[in-house]
This record gives structure tokens, C-alpha cells and sequence, in this order.
């Protein structure tokens, strides 16, 4: 099974789990009339979107590269991953909003033991999903599992913001703290969609993914023939980068060896990376001044 396969796969698994904690939800809330649960519900039915954004992502990236796209069309998927980051920065709006209107107008909240329960046990799901979402996003080098991972992580924070707001009312604190929980919680949320914009926008506006020393003292250990390296620029995503450097070699080596050498060291850095790596070398000769010839 291929990449794109597989990370699918994951994101429809996490679909189901997701739509599974939000049924859960929906289902006491009704049954316990428990309005923190029940918006908490609509909450995790908003998640599957993300899962989502994800698939459709996955599937327009995987399209072979053609005439009007020859570099591919693989940065669809980090475009996924920057929607789930707004979709995340959507709930946070979402989250302020209400508390500031609880703080206006505050809500009983009503403690029971089986809202609680609920609550727990879709905790214990949401780990779960975060931790075999953001492992197998590492594992795949996928944007798209990497920024659902850490949206995942916020659902985690929100309940458990939920669970520790009924247990203060249920101790005799005031009302107010509902709205305070919220807002604390939303600092988390406010950072998780920093993360994820942050990484994505990387990609996207070409960000360098690998030191230039570190690809300079590397390809000048691999092979005697590479004298000097300059000008090195790395962009990319996390499974693929374009790497594009000057290498200073012997005036005399043919064409045929200086070629031979150019496929050498991509194999080598993509090795030595692990990661996908589309190597454009410019030749020079070791004689000339190099930075007359550029
Ligand atoms: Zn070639
Ligand atoms: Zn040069």
C-alpha cells in the first residue's frame, strides 16, 4: 500500500472514532439534558470535518504530476493541513464567544455521574486517536495526520476543561468559573492553531527544511570528487524536498563521471534525510573563481 493509501486509512479510522465520541456525546447530553455535553458534542461532530478536509487533501495530492503541474500536486496536502488549522482557530473564535456570553448571562451546570463518565471515556478515546494519529504522521512525514494530531490534542483540553468545570460546581464554586475554565483552555487552542499554521505556511512559502553546513560537510565527506558546495537551498514537505546546490569539482572530470556523481549524491541524501529528494546540482569547475561564475 502506498503512502497516500495508508495516511487515508488512518483518517478514516480516526473518522469513525471521532464520530463515535460525538454520537456519545449527543446521546447523554439528550439523555441527561446537559447542555455543556451536548454543545461538547456538536463540537466532536465538527472534528469529522477536519477528517475529512484530510481525505479530500489526500486524494488531490496523490494525482501524478502532469504538463500544467510538472512539480506534482502533492502540496495539496499541506493545504489540508492549513484549512484543519483554521477550522481549529474557527472553534477557538467559537469558544471565546461563548464564554464572554457566559460571563454575561451564566448557565447552571448540572453534575451527574454518567455525564461524567461519558466525558472520560471520550478523553480516553481522543488520546488514543492523538497518539496513533501523530505517530503514524511521523512515520508517513505527513502534514495532513501531523496538524490533525494536534487539532486532536485540543479536543482533549476541552473536555477535560468540561469534566474539571462540573467538579468545581459540583465542590460550590461559583458559576463563573465555567467561562474562566473556557478561556484558559482557549490559550491552549490559540497555540495548537499557531502550530499548525506555522508548520504548514512553512511548506507552502518554501522555508529552508535542511541546514546548508549540514548537506555541505555531508556531501563533501561522500565522495573525494566534490571539492566545494555553495548556494544550497532546501524547500519541501516533510516526505519530499528539492534540494538545489553548486558543487565545485575537478575541471577534468567528464561529463559522464560529473553526472554519474549527481545521481550518487541524491541517493545519498535521501538516504542520509530519509526522506524523498530531488537533487539539481550546477557543476563548476575547481580552476575558476567560482563566484565570478554563479
Ligand atoms: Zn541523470
Ligand atoms: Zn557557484
Amino acid at each position: 500500500m502506498d503512502r497516500t493509501n495508508k495516511i487515508i486509512n488512518v483518517l478514516v479510522i480516526i473518522l469513525v472514532l471521532n464520530l463515535l465520541v460525538a454520537i456519545t456525546k449527543l446521546f447523554f447530553g439528550q439523555l441527561l439534558n446537559s447542555n455543556s455535553l451536548t454543545a461538547d458534542g456538536f463540537h466532536s461532530l465538527t472534528d469529522t470535518f477536519s477528517n475529512i478536509i484530510g481525505i479530500i487533501g489526500m486524494k488531490l495530492a496523490r494525482k501524478p504530476a502532469d504538463k500544467k503541474h510538472p512539480y506534482g500536486y502533492q502540496k495539496y496536502e499541506t493545504l489540508a493541513g492549513l484549512t484543519i488549522g483554521f477550522l481549529l482557530f474557527g472553534i477557538l473564535l467559537q469558544i471565546i464567544v461563548s464564554a464572554i456570553d457566559r460571563f454575561i448571562n451564566p448557565v447552571e451546570i448540572e453534575f451527574s455521574i454518567p455525564a461524567i463518565i461519558a466525558i472520560v471515556l471520550t478523553i480516553f478515546i481522543n488520546i488514543f486517536v492523538a497518539v496513533f494519529e501523530y505517530r503514524y504522521g511521523r512515520k508517513l512525514q505527513s502534514e495532513v495526520l501531523i496538524s490533525d494530531s494536534i487539532h486532536t490534542k485540543s479536543d482533549i483540553f476541552i473536555s477535560i476543561g468540561v469534566l474539571i468545570t462540573i467538579i468545581l460546581i459540583k465542590l460550590n464554586v461559583p458559576v463563573i468559573i465555567d467561562p474562566i475554565v473556557s478561556l484558559i483552555i482557549a490559550v491552549f487552542i490559540f497555540k495548537s492553531s499557531v502550530e499548525i499554521f506555522k508548520s504548514n505556511i512553512g511548506v507552502l512559502v518554501d522555508k529552508k527544511v535542511v541546514d546548508e553546513e549540514i548537506i555541505k560537510k555531508f556531501l563533501m565527506e561522500a565522495d573525494e570528487e566534490v571539492l566545494d558546495v555553495h548556494r544550497v537551498r532546501s524547500r519541501g514537505k516533510l516526505d519530499y524536498i528539492y534540494i538545489d546546490l553548486h558543487i565545485i569539482t575537478r575541471p577534468e572530470l567528464s561529463v559522464d563521471k560529473a553526472h554519474e556523481l549527481s545521481h550518487k549524491l541524491e541517493k545519498l541524501l535521501e538516504d542520509h534525510l530519509g526522506r524523498r529528494v530531488d537533487l539539481n546540482c550546477h557543476i563548476e569547475p575547481f580552476e575558476d573563481p567560482h563566484i565570478e561564475l554563479h
